[in-house]
């Protein structure tokens, strides 16, 4: 197939975005992939902020770095990703290129502890807030699952409704394939 599947068009987005010395944002940690990824591409000069609310996810994920030899380029956080624009220090707002939210459950994991609509649009918000144009947010949407068929819907409306001078918004989706699979949001903030 040559169309991008779902995981590797966010990759191939992020490629777009981030270069060597810039932050980077890992909204859900879970077993590590994106943040090891953004570690990859952010180098030595650059840092990730990587999230996740389960400890299973943030041990899970410090193994995947240490393996890597990353885990210095990478500060873990076992807290919301609502706190994201909390923790990067205002020095460091303008090289932020780029968040992910690869959103629902750890897989192999509690499938009860899911992301929800609310702390999702409050970190894309913030996020928006203090990155620079050109900074890219992707959200990776897992809609199989009744919580992400709320999900889904409350982040469309509300990515729907930003402000076009604000914010690009694209949808990239598979339209005919079975069993809901994921796709992707990707908010690119204008000036
Ligand atoms: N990107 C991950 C990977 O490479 O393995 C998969 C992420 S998994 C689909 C979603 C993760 O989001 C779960 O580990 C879950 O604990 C986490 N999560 C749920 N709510 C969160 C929140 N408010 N802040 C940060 N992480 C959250």
């Amino acid at each position: 197939m040559n169309l991008y599947r779902i995981l590797p068009f966010a990759r191939h987005l992020i490629d777009l975005v981030v270069q060597e010395g810039d932050i980077a944002v890992d909204a859900t940690a879970g077993n590590g992939h994106d943040t090891l990824y953004l570690a990859e591409r952010t180098g030595e000069s650059g840092r990730v902020y990587s999230f996740d609310i389960q400890p299973e996810a943030i041990q899970s994920t410090k193994e995947r770095l240490k393996k890597a030899g990353l885990e210095t380029h990478v500060t873990l956080l076992q807290q919301s990703h609502c706190k994201a624009a909390d923790v990067i220090p205002k020095s460091e707002h303008l090289k932020l290129k780029a968040a992910i939210f690869n959103l629902g459950y750890l897989p192999g994991g509690d499938k009860t502890i899911t992301t929800s609509p609310q702390t999702t649009i409050t970190a894309v918000k913030n996020l928006l807030s203090i990155m620079p144009d050109g900074g890219l947010i992707i959200l990776v949407i897992y809609h199989g699952h009744a919580e992400g068929q709320i999900e889904r819907d409350e982040l469309l409306s509300f990515t729907e409704s930003l402000d076009q001078q604000e914010a690009h918004v694209l949808r990239y989706q598979f339209t005919n394939q079975t069993n809901n699979p994921p796709f992707i949001v990707a908010i690119e903030k204008r000036g």
